[in-house]
Parts: structure tokens; C-alpha cells; sequence
């Protein structure tokens, strides 16, 4: 069986393997207005992203082995600051995709993740302003993360470029459940110095189904938490 080109699972995502390709967008580049406008997104994804995936795949160019993209992060502090950007970038902008969605539907709450999110944060609202405040407080690029930690917890963590939760050299490390990319790129066009009115608006296209599901899936394969 080849590796898959493309991935909706963080179990899919871990299995990515080079050459890496930019995955399609789950939604059209348009159909996140007003609150992702569709220039940012066309660039974001045309051309920040497969920068990302470009590079990455050079950087590998001159690498022998073939892990996939999950054991690459895992032990990302033995390869170059080239592959530790790029890859990360890939993965943290496939990941990100998946978690926004214009379909009302899936924006919905399930009840299951609402519970689990008031058990550790004591309500929504609290985690909510717990992620804005942290996405505010970094200083210049990088995620704010949602995670299921070590201790199989739910937490707020931040993390500087690409790097991500998955990574050996970050200090907070656990698996991925929700993140927002906190680059200018992400919201300069609109919202230009206003990170904080780009942190609340993104609630309102957040595919809450998906991150049930992610969660769900941190939860039952513990062995993906590094
Ligand atoms: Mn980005």
C-alpha cells in the first residue's frame, strides 16, 4: 500500500511521506469569508503552503532515509533547521485546514468535546480566551495549540515558527487536537496589526466536528503522543 498524499486523520497526517504534495483545500478558497478573506487564503495555501512542501522536499533531497513525517518531527532535532521549518510547515498547514470549515454543520459543538473542554478549562468561554490570550501573547510567528498532553490532558501551548507540538525540541509537547496559525500571513491583508480581532473571529468557521474527532483519535492512540 503507498502512502497516502493526502490526509483528514492525525494518523494519516503522521504517515505522509516524501515527496510531500499540498493537499487540496477542503473547502473553496472563497467560502471562509467574510472571516478568512479569499486573497489570504489563495496565497496562504498557493503559496505559503506549497513553499512549505517545496522545500521540504529539497531539504530531503540530500536525506536518505524514509521515514514518514510523524517519526521526521519526532526527531527533528537531529536534522537541519531547513527540514525542521518545512516540514513543520507542511504539517502544521495540513492539519490547520482541516479544523476551519464553512459548513455550519460541522461548526456545531458536539457534546462530548464540549464536556471535555469545561472539565479542563471549566467552560468553553474560559478556554476560549485562555487560546486568544496566548495566540496574542506570542511574540512574532508561530501557533497556539490546542493538545492533548503527556498526561493525556487537554492544554493550551504555544509554539515559535513551525514548530509544533510533535517535535523533540519544543518543551510542551502532545498531540495536536485544535491550533491557529498566529503568522501575519494568516491575517495581515484583513485584519493587518490586529491579531487579537483575527484570534476571536476565527471561532465562528471552526469545524468543531473535526477536532472532536482528533481528539477522539489522541485519546485512543496514545502511542502517537511523543
Ligand atoms: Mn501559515
Amino acid at each position: 500500500m503507498s502512502a497516502p498524499s493526502s490526509a483528514s486523520t492525525l494518523k494519516e497526517l503522521s504517515r505522509l511521506k516524501a515527496p510531500f504534495s499540498l493537499p487540496k483545500l477542503p473547502y473553496s478558497s472563497s467560502s471562509l469569508e467574510p472571516v478568512v478573506d479569499q486573497v489570504t487564503m489563495e496565497t496562504h495555501h498557493g503559496k505559503h503552503h506549497q513553499a512549505y512542501v517545496t522545500k521540504a522536499n529539497e531539504a530531503l533531497a540530500a536525506d536518505s532515509s524514509s521515514v514518514n513525517l510523524g517519526e521526521m518531527l519526532k526527531t527533528i532535532s537531529s536534522r537541519s533547521m531547513a527540514l525542521r521549518n518545512n516540514a513543520g510547515g507542511h504539517w502544521n498547514h495540513s492539519f490547520f485546514w482541516l479544523v476551519l470549515t464553512p459548513d455550519k454543520s460541522r461548526q456545531k459543538m458536539p457534546s462530548r468535546l464540549q464536556k471535555q473542554i469545561e472539565n479542563a478549562f471549566g467552560s468553553f468561554e474560559k478556554m476560549k480566551d485562555q487560546l486568544e490570550a496566548a495566540g496574542t501573547g506570542l511574540f512574532g510567528s508561530g501557533w497556539v495549540w490546542l493538545i492533548r498532553n503527556a498526561n493525556g490532558d487537554l492544554a493550551i501551548t504555544t509554539t515559535i515558527n513551525q514548530d509544533n507540538p510533535l517535535m523533540d525540541v519544543v518543551s510542551v509537547k502532545g498531540q495536536p487536537v485544535f491550533a491557529i496559525d498566529v503568522w501575519e500571513h494568516a491575517y495581515y491583508l484583513k485584519y493587518q496589526n490586529r491579531r487579537a480581532e483575527y484570534l476571536k473571529q476565527i471561532w465562528s468557521i471552526v469545524d468543531w466536528t473535526r477536532v472532536d474527532q482528533f481528539d477522539q483519535e489522541a485519546l485512543k492512540n496514545r502511542k502517537i503522543i511523543p
